[in-house]
């Protein structure tokens, strides 16, 4: 976001951290630049048209031409009223938003395009509005069209069931058990396990609870820091159950009686205690910007509003 920040400051425009964008008037155009998380590029978003045809082709053309002129546009795209530009974060040799923004609105400008409505292309009283997280050029009409419709989908929506949802997420993470336990088996602790446990449990959770909600998802979420805790203690119990069936006649249900006495050798408990911190740590890095990108989904699904 900092150099979001920077240009903002610059050219007068609104930092929003919520939506990671910024959006203003430059040479008289809307724009938005968008800091798409998951993604090493800056959008760009312009919403104008032209009545002529024919320069609206040579707009595309120029538009799609930027990649090539300039290093650092990863591909630049205009499908009217949509002119799309996407940025290289991370390209120190390439052009700055400022030089790419001054570039397209000057040439814009000089062929007399006009800002219009993302959707129905009308050219007056477009403004910024958010809808479901993501800024958006819109006129009033378009976005109460857009709020009434939200407001229908939030009526018609199925209700949440926390019980139903709960025993999904549990089924769900049941699949990350089994392959840990299997890969336990070949003395593997793999990152895929807490990953692939995350996504079943909250898949779970949304099948049997009809809905995600944020309630789903932390239940979720901790229903899978437990299952992981269960699955190395299964583990260690199918490996107790293994060493000993020969000796003592054993059942594994007894196995997982007699394990926690085997927790207390000083051999078993400090490898016990390395595979759960592996298997936390992995559960971290794989699933938490995932579990914070559905928070943030979740909490923006049903916005409408206007923004600038
Ligand atoms: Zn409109």
């Amino acid at each position: 976001m900092k150099t979001l920040k920077k240009f903002a400051e610059l050219h007068n425009f609104s930092v929003d951290q919520q939506r990671r964008a910024c959006y203003g008037r430059y040479n008289g155009y809307d724009i938005i630049i968008m800091n798409l998380q998951n993604q090493k590029n800056y959008m760009i978003q312009l919403s104008v048209c032209h009545p002529d045809a024919q320069v609206t082709q040579e707009a595309k053309n120029y538009t799609f031409s930027l990649a090539s002129q300039y290093e650092g546009v990863h591909y630049a795209n205009y499908a009217s009223p949509n002119l799309t530009i996407s940025v290289k974060r991370n390209s120190k040799s390439g052009p700055n938003l400022d030089m790419l923004v001054d570039v397209v609105t000057r040439y814009l400008a000089q062929h007399q395009f006009q800002n219009c409505c993302q959707t129905c292309q009308q050219t007056s009283s477009t403004a910024f509005y958010s809808v479901q997280g993501k800024p958006y050029i819109l006129c009033p009409e378009c976005f109460n069209k857009v709020s009434s419709s939200m407001m229908h989908r939030q009526s018609e929506a199925p209700k949440e069931n926390v019980a139903l949802g709960t025993l999904g997420a549990f089924l769900g993470s049941l699949v990350g058990v089994v392959l840990w336990m299997i890969l336990y088996r070949i003395c593997i602790i793999a990152a895929i396990c807490g990953a692939l446990m995350v996504y079943c449990s909250i898949r779970g959770y949304e099948k049997l609870g009809h809905v995600l909600t944020k309630k789903g998802l932390i239940i979720s979420t901790l229903i899978c820091i437990l299952m992981i805790f269960i699955a190395e203690y299964a583990s260690l119990a199918i490996e107790v159950y293994i060493q000993l069936k020969d000796i003592y006649v054993m059942s594994i249900i007894e196995a997982l009686e007699v394990t926690p006495s085997f927790l207390g050798d000083s051999n078993v408990l400090p490898y016990f205690i390395k595979d759960l911190v592996i298997g936390y740590l992995f559960l971290i890095i794989t699933s938490a910007s995932s579990i914070r990108n559905i928070g943030h989904q979740l909490n923006t699904q049903d916005e409408v509003a206007r923004l600038y």
